[in-house]
């Protein structure tokens, strides 16, 4: 039987956990994170090829229940953000899940 993938839930075959293209973002994903910008993130990873819907899917899956990528990401971002600006203190990416689950989901479209 074949597994699932572990981040979008489509067929990743017999022995992977993650389908190629989940494999691909995750290559991106650790290439990327704390060196750019998040819409340059975002570019980053649409450059792979892999469709959009996917990369979000991709991007809001939590495996392995630490936060999704984008909420680890985001953290990241706000904590270099925070250091930047000599505001001590880190973020995590359940924190930013709690402030965006606060806020509500009027981002989304
Ligand atoms: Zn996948």
């Amino acid at each position: 039987m074949n597994r699932q993938c572990l981040y979008c839930g489509e067929r990743a075959g017999i022995i992977a956990k993650v389908c190629a293209d989940c494999k691909k973002l995750l290559a991106r994903v650790a290439e990327l994170r704390g060196k750019v910008s998040y819409g340059q993130f975002l570019d980053g990873l649409e450059q792979t090829g892999v469709q959009k819907e996917k990369i979000l899917t991709f991007l809001q899956a939590d495996p392995e229940g630490k936060g999704s990528i984008q909420d680890q990401v985001t953290a990241e971002m706000t904590t270099e953000l925070m250091r930047v600006m000599g505001i001590s203190g880190r973020q995590t990416a359940q924190e930013v899940k709690r402030i965006r689950d606060g806020v509500g989901k009027d981002s989304e479209s």
